[in-house]
């Protein structure tokens, strides 16, 4: 199994959702299965209970599940079907940890944050993943870096990288590149989140910048020299008209080759148009 993380840095909205289910896109149209799992940092169970003046549409997945919208968005660019199961928040993770507390599962043990809301994070990814027959998995990390609310999930995927061959877990970081007074694209934003990312253990392998328009070449260099990410692996994510678009836009911009390269995987089958 194969696992390609996403987490999104500066601020909330930048569109890692979109990112991800384009990811997704691109990796199917390359011949492999691909599932995906949301991982939402917020103590609610599921999307159900909160109000879409705050959260936004509600998404009902096909087992009557409540989710986030990003969900739909893997369902619709990916052309898969998903399940609550696919939607991991705080609420179900501190639910089944507290009612395995109550079972006496734990024999005595102190239960913490690490490992034990860990660990559930960590295996209930990975029976997912597996329940789908997916050959790589999508786990896109609500919330931003720095947020006291995604840390237990951040340290779960610090662990499983450790834990997982390097060519199996591939990390995204989604950052804003900004445009100054004078037109010029802002680099500090996206250095000081993978600043951030890296404190925490992580390094990321893709940096996916979000733009009013593509990055310069210059740009890219400067967040190559900043971040240890390699020029062709930062990638320009430009707004678009029409967001159907990015996973086309994404492939214009060498994520492809990138992603095949650091997972070690040959393409299965590159016939596949964008239909
Ligand atoms: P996040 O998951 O980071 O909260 P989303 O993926 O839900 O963000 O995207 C936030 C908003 O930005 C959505 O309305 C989405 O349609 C829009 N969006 C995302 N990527 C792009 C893009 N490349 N061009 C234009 N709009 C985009």
């Amino acid at each position: 199994m194969k696992y390609v993380v996403v987490t999104g840095g500066v601020m909330s909205g930048l569109g890692k959702g979109i990112t991800a289910a384009s990811t997704g896109r691109i990796l199917k149209n390359k011949g492999y299965k691909v599932t995906a799992i949301k991982i939402d940092p917020y103590i609610n169970i599921d999307a159900g209970t909160m109000s879409p003046f705050q959260h936004g549409e509600v998404y009902v997945l096909k087992d009557g599940g409540e989710a986030d919208i990003d969900l739909g968005h893997y369902e619709r660019f990916m052309d898969i079907n998903l399940t609550s199961e696919h939607n991991i928040t705080t609420g179900k993770i501190y639910k089944t940890v507290i009612e395995k507390e109550r079972r006496g599962d734990y024999l005595g043990k102190t239960v913490q944050i690490i490992p034990h809301i860990t660990n559930e994070i960590k295996e209930r990814i990975r029976h997912i993943a597996k329940k789908s027959g997916a050959d790589i998995c999508l786990v896109e990390v609500g919330g931003t870096v720095g947020d006291i609310e995604s840390m237990p999930f951040l340290e779960a995927v610090r662990q499983m990288r450790a834990e997982e061959a390097e060519e199996d877990l591939t990390l995204i970081h989604v950052t804003l590149v900004p445009i100054d007074t004078m037109d010029e694209q802002k680099t500090k934003p996206t250095q000081h989140s993978v600043k951030e990312l890296r404190e925490l253990g992580i390094q990321p392998d893709i940096i996916v910048a979000r733009c009013k328009k593509p990055l310069a070449r210059s740009t890219k260099q400067k967040i190559a020299l900043f971040t240890d990410v390699r020029e062709e692996a930062v990638i320009s994510c430009h707004d678009s008209d029409d967001i159907y678009k990015v996973p086309i836009q994404l492939e214009h911009e060498g994520m492809p080759n990138v992603l095949m390269r650091h997972m070690n995987l040959p393409p299965l089958d590159d016939s596949k148009s964008w239909n």
